[in-house]
């Protein structure tokens, strides 16, 4: 899956933003018999961007999206001012 891409229009920023997300996982947590917890094979259910600021500019509001790569599944979205971004991103 092709990672997210940002743009700020503010400073011209591509490459350093602060994102705040939601994301509601599944993973396996293995302990040992001791009690020390590794986490694995951890699945992400569900993602949900709910802030991108330029981390140079620091302004959430002049960051969009750019679309992604040519295997456009979602190339509907472009171009939409107000519309929700939903974003996956492979760990
Ligand atoms: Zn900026």
């Amino acid at each position: 899956m092709p990672a997210a891409r940002y743009r700020c229009r503010s400073c011209g920023n591509l490459t350093r933003f602060d994102v705040t997300l939601s994301r509601r996982t599944r993973a396996f947590h293995h302990y040992t018999v001791g009690g020390d917890l590794t986490v694995e094979d951890e699945d992400v259910l569900d993602e949900r961007i709910e802030e991108v600021s330029c981390r140079w500019c620091g302004s959430p509001r002049a960051v969009e999206p750019m679309a992604a790569g040519s295997s456009g599944a979602e190339g509907g979205d472009e171009g939409g001012a107000g519309s929700a971004v939903v974003i996956e991103e492979a760990t």
